[in-house]
């Protein structure tokens, strides 16, 4: 694919699904902020052209670990990292990261929705019906539905991914034409180089794709796993350095940002039960 006919294909694309990763959503407030501001505007930008966007996002654990060591005076990196630790600190922090989405958005005027749920959500198909249905209404009543993990009852994503895998399904259960990534980097690197188009991710990529130096659990190897499986289902996806300013606006511009995997075949139009074993559900 040339640059020409990426922009054409991205200037067509409906519905896309954002995934930020908990090293976004953390650190100083300035850089929060900065971030912050950054995604709104561009969210902004893309609704203002017609397009749906829903927004998956990690950081409550982090949020959580701000208060808690906060409250009892001491610093964050003295709480113990175990799952049942994580899944009190994502139920104290995940008010607090609506509260930073919501402060933001209402800024550029977009209303928000929040939607926690896990795999074990959807293994009935009535979950499965219900979830997409409440994606559907939000989208046709313009509300931008922000995702997250059920951490209370769901683990998967505090253990292995950091909701990439989260939002590989969400791109699937809404039928998504793109699923973008922001991470801490310039995209999956090979002897130092940015890959900017892969048709296909083999074992020796996902060998090759590394773990996760920041705050979150998953790292290249997951975000790989997941545009994996987008690929058998005909869903492009993009993996953008989200340290970047306006990083998303530059994607769709396509100005040379990041790694887009790009299917042979898109749009497959899977079965409920398709869908459910792509990622070995019941
Ligand atoms: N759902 C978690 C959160 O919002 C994921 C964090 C992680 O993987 O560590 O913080």
């Amino acid at each position: 694919m040339n640059r020409k006919d990426f922009y054409t294909y991205l200037q067509n694309v409906q519905t896309i699904v954002i995934k930020v990763g908990s090293a976004r959503v953390s650190g100083e407030d300035y850089e929060i902020n900065d971030f912050l501001f950054s995604l709104a505007s561009d969210i902004r930008e893309l609704r203002d052209n017609g397009k749906k966007v829903i927004l998956v996002s990690s950081g409550a654990v982090s949020q959580g670990k701000k208060v808690i060591s906060s409250i009892k005076n001491f610093s964050e990196n003295v709480i113990k990292s175990e799952t049942p630790e994580k899944q009190a600190l994502a139920a104290i922090g995940q008010s607090k990261l609506m509260k930073l989405y919501e402060g933001i958005f209402s800024r550029v005027n977009i209303p928000i929705a929040q939607i926690l749920f896990g795999t074990l959500d959807i293994e009935s198909s009535k979950g499965y019906e219900n979830l997409k249905n409440t994606f559907n209404q939000l989208l046709q009543w313009n509300v931008l539905p922000i995702v997250n993990e059920n951490d209370s009852i769901a683990i998967e994503e505090l253990k292995l991914g950091d909701n990439d895998f989260l939002s590989g399904m969400v791109s699937l259960v809404v039928g998504a034409d793109i699923l973008l990534i922001l991470t801490g980097v310039n995209g999956f690197l090979r002897e130092n180089q940015t890959v900017e188009f892969m048709r296909e991710i083999t074992d020796f990529d996902l060998r090759m794709a590394s773990g996760p130096e920041g705050p979150g659990t998953g790292g290249m190897n997951t975000k790989l796993k997941t545009a994996k499986i987008l690929l058998k289902a005909g869903i492009p996806s993009a993996i953008v350095n989200g340290k970047k300013s306006h990083i998303i606006h530059k994607f769709f511009q396509a100005e040379n940002e990041g790694t887009f995997i790009i299917p042979e075949v898109s749009h497959k139009n899977l079965s409920e039960r398709e869908i459910k074993d792509l990622f070995n559900l019941k």
